[in-house]
């Protein structure tokens, strides 16, 4: 590999500022676009080959059901689904659980983390909630793990579910608020209301949570200066434990860009990039002026030895994801893996006894260095002393080029062992990951 394309680098550092369509957070590597249903079979034999025991196991559970599609989504959601057709999902996720588990890859491994993602896992009630985490554990126990993550939508909730939700073993609380204005709420289609919010949360710190995060997006349909100015106090009154907040990004399945479409707009209706980068550096200010550290490019934790992102860390430095229900993506080892991305061909192969791996990727250790190198970087902070040892490959040699360049640019800097991304490097730095990706891998369409 080298990483001499400085075409390509030039390109990445000088992109539009406009908010275009397309996918700008690297959650993954290499780009989904590669997944393919050629290699759905190669997943489903890893799943009869052993596990590694030293590598920490994770499970991702998908809960596909919202209340109404906000503009921005991009992910698997119904907003149509009766009861019966949710007992039927729930049971195919419980089915398919019990099927991983039984596989030699799991052989007795242990849960390290489970995360409830959606869709609104809140959308459930809590008697579905107790008929869907009972089981799940009957084949796949959660004593053991660091963490039960679950997302929420504060208009689902009330102080029954939630206290539910913690006897049930839910350790962190994810709340997608949003924003606080409900002219923007509804702009945005986003379901519930600033009134629902106060509640919900209240009804949180009631139940006793340990890790409650609130989630905001930067850039919504119809922000303001200083309606954003009004987000960031009301978020410090709250006084979560942690702070989430994404620039808002305009993926191709969304309504936002079908309306682009039709209206022949190349740049979304939204703040451009460097507005977002502003307000979520103005957000980390204020919130490190009142005690929040940032552990990550995204991420402000008001007290960072006690309030651990498992889920996060974890998949970043290369565990294995069992992943459950429609659309879900996970990797076991060396292989990522997605099911079925509509519901009804997800379903009937479960409860048909068949796998609902859809398309998959085998990834080479090569990749794996890569993969776990541009996550790790969203921490903001990185070792060389970890991938020398785990790959026998030292980054900073291996991106020497990149690095001098970033360094140059006022990015990062680098001290012996660490490299340290400078606030500016760190608000940006999902489009200046791209510059360490395999040279087969740039400019390819990421999802
Ligand atoms: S609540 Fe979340 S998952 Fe549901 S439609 Fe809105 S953005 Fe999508």
């Amino acid at each position: 590999m080298n990483d001499n394309d400085a075409n390509h680098r030039l390109d990445v550092i000088s992109a539009s500022e406009q908010t275009e369509a397309g996918n700008y957070f690297v959650s993954n590597y290499p780009p989904f676009s590669l997944w393919s249903t050629d290699h759905a079979q190669t997943a489903i034999d890893r799943f009869d080959q052993p596990g590694d025991e030293d590598v920490t196991l994770g499970m991702y559970v998908h809960i596909p059901f919202c209340r109404k599609r906000c503009h921005f989504c991009y992910f698997r959601v119904y907003t149509d689904k009766n009861k019966d057709d949710i007992r039927r999902y729930m049971d195919a996720v419980i089915d398919e659980t019990a099927s991983l588990a039984s596989k030699p890859f799991v052989n007795g491994r242990r849960l390290k983390f489970v995360y409830f993602g959606g869709g609104t896992p809140s959308y459930l009630s809590d008697k579905q909630l107790h008929y869907l985490f009972e089981g799940l554990q009957s084949s796949l126990p959660w004593d053991g793990v660091d963490e039960v993550a679950f997302e929420c939508e504060p208009g689902t909730l009330n102080a029954k579910k939630l206290t539910a939700l913690k006897q049930m073993g839910v350790t962190r609380l994810s709340l997608g608020i949003e924003n606080f204005d409900d002219n923007i709420l509804e702009i945005n289609n986003r379901a519930h209301r600033s009134k629902q919010v106060y509640a919900a949360y209240q009804w949180a710190r009631d139940a006793g949570f340990e890790h409650i995060n609130v989630d905001l997006i930067a850039g919504m349909l119809g922000e303001t200066e200083d309606n954003w100015k009004r987000c960031i106090d009301q978020t410090l009154r709250l006084d979560p434990d942690a702070v989430t907040i994404y620039q808002m990004e305009v993926p191709f399945n969304t309504t936002i860009y079908k309306r682009m479409k039709e209206e022949g707009r190349l740049a979304a209706p939204v703040a451009g990039w460097s507005t977002k980068r502003r307000w979520v550096r103005e957000a980390f200010e204020a919130m490190e002026a009142a005690g929040y550290e940032i552990s990550s490019a995204y991420t402000a934790v008001k007290d960072a030895k006690r309030v651990r992102f498992a889920y996060r860390d974890e998949l970043w430095a290369g565990a294995d994801m069992l992943a459950v229900g429609v659309s879900s993506f996970g990797h076991v080892g060396g292989v990522h893996y997605q099911n079925h991305h509509d519901i009804e061909p997800y379903v009937s192969s479960v409860l048909g006894s068949e796998s609902p791996i859809y398309r998959a990727l085998p990834v080479n250790d090569e990749e794996l260095f890569v993969r776990q190198w541009v996550l790790q970087l969203k921490l903001g902070r990185i070792e060389r002393g970890p991938f020398v040892k785990r790959f026998g490959i030292d980054p900073f040699e291996r991106f020497a080029d990149t690095l001098r360049e970033y360094e140059a640019s006022g990015h990062l800097s680098i001290d012996d062992d660490q490299l340290t991304f400078t606030r500016d490097g760190l608000l940006q730095v999902d489009r200046l990951l791209h510059a360490f990706f395999l040279p087969e891998h740039r400019g390819v369409r990421y999802a």
